[in-house]
């Protein structure tokens, strides 16, 4: 995967080698060759002497820092430390004070960094198609937006031996267990949320989004633990002739300290990739702690964190912390040589009309998974922040 080490901004010879504006023809050129004048220079009172440019197909015009991740950020600096302090526990106001900035600053930056997550997440998968060469682990991770009666699983499809995350996918369910009167008369009184399938309709995309990883030829070989949903989504799935499903029941387990049975131990050994990623979400995120006030407000924020989170997961954290060499499970694929510091994931900028996004992803990325009971759904609806 071609990525480059030093980030744009720092980049002193600079050449665009498409035009970023989406409507221009010359926008998804993937082929060298793309003719534009010089236009000047800009400077700001962090940088000087930003390089302008003109497209000779549009005419219109366009500057390096088009090409970052910090394009329109009033203070650019503040990207890493979010990105690092959103995947180390601390929630938006934490972050904040550490930083000396607004809360908001952190939201939207967070909301920024998510997008540009989606898009790197969809780059790497089009890099790994026809190449899957391991099992998939796949759950989903429980978790609820605004209210515990507005809950959602995340499908999240691991690679059993890399430990790579695959990919995300929303899975907004009802209520489950007994619920009493008065909690479900509030329930019933609650707007109704889309449901997109639930379960099921998850495991499908996910069903999809893997068999376009699929070696030609082999058979997709998914993991998963005794949930109902996946059989069904399995049984009308088109792909359901080369994917195999194997399925381990989580067995009942004695009081605490009491030794685990033989099927406890095979459960755990097979589907230990996505208990672990599970692990370290509930660990590392403020939004997926249990029993705390930083829970998730709007399911886009959640999954925006989340995939931040997988590209920590998959670039950034190695396999294992103890050993210093350990490698990544990029690194572990062959997507890339070296582990990824913060900077390199941010050294350049991704553009949704040049990427082809699996899935519910186009629809996550301009937000458009609305959480129906709070009147403010702020949209990533800008012209040219996109
Ligand atoms: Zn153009």
């Amino acid at each position: 995967m071609h990525w480059p080490k030093t980030p744009v901004e720092h980049r002193a010879r600079f050449q665009p080698s498409f035009c970023p504006w989406p409507a221009c023809t010359e926008h998804r050129r993937a082929q060298p060759g793309y003719r534009f004048r010089r236009h000047g220079f800009f400077s700001t009172a962090q940088r000087r002497r930003i390089p302008r440019f003109r497209c000779r197909t549009c005419s219109r015009t366009f500057s390096r820092q088009t090409f970052a991740v910090s394009y329109y950020r009033k203070r650019p600096r503040l990207l890493l430390p979010v990105a690092a302090g959103l995947v180390a526990g601390s929630a938006l106001r934490q972050i904040a004070r550490s930083l000396d900035c607004a809360p908001n600053t952190v939201a939207r930056i967070s909301a920024r960094l998510g997008r540009h997550a989606i898009l790197l997440q969809a780059c790497a998968l089009e890099h790994l198609e026809e190449r899957l060469n391991e099992p998939v682990v796949f759950d989903h991770f429980e978790t609820f937006e605004y209210t515990q009666d507005y809950p959602f699983g995340v499908g999240t499809p691991v690679g059993a031996l890399s430990w790579f995350v695959y990919g995300l996918d929303p899975a907004p369910h009802n209520r489950a267990g007994r619920c009493p009167p008065a909690q479900r008369k509030r329930l019933i009184s609650r707007p109704k949320r889309a449901m997109r399938g639930r379960y099921t309709g998850s495991t499908g995309r996910v069903f999809d989004l893997l068999l376009r990883l699929r070696r030609p030829g082999r058979r997709l070989i998914v993991r998963c633990d005794a949930h109902r949903g996946y059989p069904r989504a399995l049984a009308s799935h088109p792909g359901r002739g080369v994917i195999r499903l194997q399925r381990y029941a989580n067995p009942i387990r004695g009081p605490g300290g009491s030794p685990r049975s033989r099927e406890a131990m095979e459960r755990d050994r097979a589907l230990f990739a996505v208990d672990l990623l599970h692990k370290i979400l509930r660990h590392s995120l403020a939004h997926h702690r249990r029993e705390t006030i930083a829970f998730a407000r709007r399911i886009n924020a959640a999954l925006e964190r989340l995939f931040l989170t997988a590209v920590w997961r998959n670039f950034v954290k190695r396999r294992s912390e103890r050993k210093g060499r350990a490698s990544t499970p990029a690194m572990f694929l062959g997507l890339t040589e070296a582990r990824w510091s913060w900077k390199q994931v941010l050294s350049r900028r991704l553009f949704p009309d040049r990427i082809a996004l699996p899935g519910e992803w186009p629809l996550l990325y301009p937000r458009a998974w609305t959480t129906p009971l709070l009147a403010a759904n702020a949209r990533d609806n800008s012209i040219r922040a996109f």
